[in-house]
């Protein structure tokens, strides 16, 4: 053991003589430390959740005319590994924007806008990170018939990014839903709220979750009192953040839940976004595990239940496409 004291002792004073690269060496070695954690962070770990007791499935009675179907808008590229811990750099993620037509006898629904006729110029709102490649389709505008377009009574955001509302702008005095901490978030002129604020005489209807617990989730409300379309308080994406469930008359119900999650990876493994996506956004992290965790257990008690990341076209495949409609 002698020589490799001596030769500590020696590089000792090596050190002593030479301070700087003994600092060189610590820093580097901390960056090391830096460099290996954040590469971890993109790393497959499994999320993991608390156990929830969801209750029994809502009673609801749609009327046997409600119907739903998809509109999609366009698209955006995001490299899988951002959308979720776990995900490939080479590979691309086309993150869907679409939008969804609620129709119903006491008026139409939209659920979020996608891409409206302005996006272009909405997108040069956003820092340049968020300004991604993107592939514009139709706006819902020029794709409603008229009559489903005037029967539209109001648009329901899951959240205030510019990604669900851009569409709004599009539908002058449709009031947008928005419960009281939407309100909140929107009056801080916050970020992620720049374009919903850019647009001009926007009519809020503000609602109150002033129902009772709903799969695991503590409050609700019933926009038609049928039980057809409940909207649930998820905050953590943003604080203004909800689920919206749609409960068909065939007995099928949907959970869309905006950007709980990006991806379904999100709910299947499950896996939360990459530390750097949550940071940069702000999100609560606990807040989502548990929302994950509330959805996870709904869906898979209740199968007739299909969860709908706001972001992931595969989730949408059993709503047919506007101006087709699902019962
Ligand atoms: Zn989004």
């Amino acid at each position: 053991m002698a020589p490799a004291t001596e030769g500590g002792n020696a590089r000792l004073a090596r050190m002593r003589r030479h301070p700087i690269s003994s600092t060189l060496f610590g820093l580097a070695i901390l960056l090391l430390v830096a460099l290996s954690w954040f590469a971890w962070t993109f790393a497959p770990v499994r999320l993991d959740v608390p156990q929830i007791d969801v209750g029994p499935l809502p009673p609801t009675t749609p009327l046997a005319s409600m119907a739903i179907s998809a509109i999609p808008t366009g698209t955006y590229e995001t490299p899988a590994a951002l959308a979720f811990r776990g995900g490939s750099w080479s590979e691309k993620r086309a993150f869907a924007a679409t939008g969804i037509l609620v129709r119903h006898p006491k008026g139409n629904l939209l659920i979020d806008t996608g891409f409206g006729r302005n996006v272009e110029r909405q997108l040069t709102l956003l820092p340049s990170l968020q300004q991604s490649p993107h592939h514009l389709g139709t706006p819902i505008i020029d794709r409603l018939a008229k009559a489903d377009a005037d029967a539209i009574t109001a648009i329901i955001p899951t959240h205030a990014h510019w990604d669900h509302i851009s569409g709004v702008d599009d539908f002058h005095g449709l009031p947008v839903m928005v419960n009281d901490a939407g309100q909140r978030f929107i009056d801080s002129h916050g970020e992620g709220t720049e374009v919903l604020n850019s647009f001009h005489g926007v009519t809020y209807r503000t609602y109150h979750f002033d129902g009772g617990s709903y799969l695991g989730f503590p409050s609700s409300h019933d926009v038609y009192s049928d039980g057809s379309v409940v909207i649930v308080p998820a905050p953590g994406h943003t604080p203004d953040s909800v689920v919206v469930f749609v409960n068909l008359p065939s007995g099928k119900r949907y959970a869309f839940v905006g950007d709980l999650v990006w991806q379904m990876e999100g709910l299947t493994r499950p896996a939360e976004k990459p530390w750097m996506m949550r940071f940069l956004i702000g999100e609560d992290r606990s807040e989502i595990r548990t929302a994950i965790a509330r959805i996870r257990a709904a869906t898979k008690l209740y199968p007739q239940i299909t969860a709908v990341p706001a972001h992931d076209g595969r989730a949408f495949s059993s709503i047919a496409i506007y101006p087709a409609s699902t019962r």
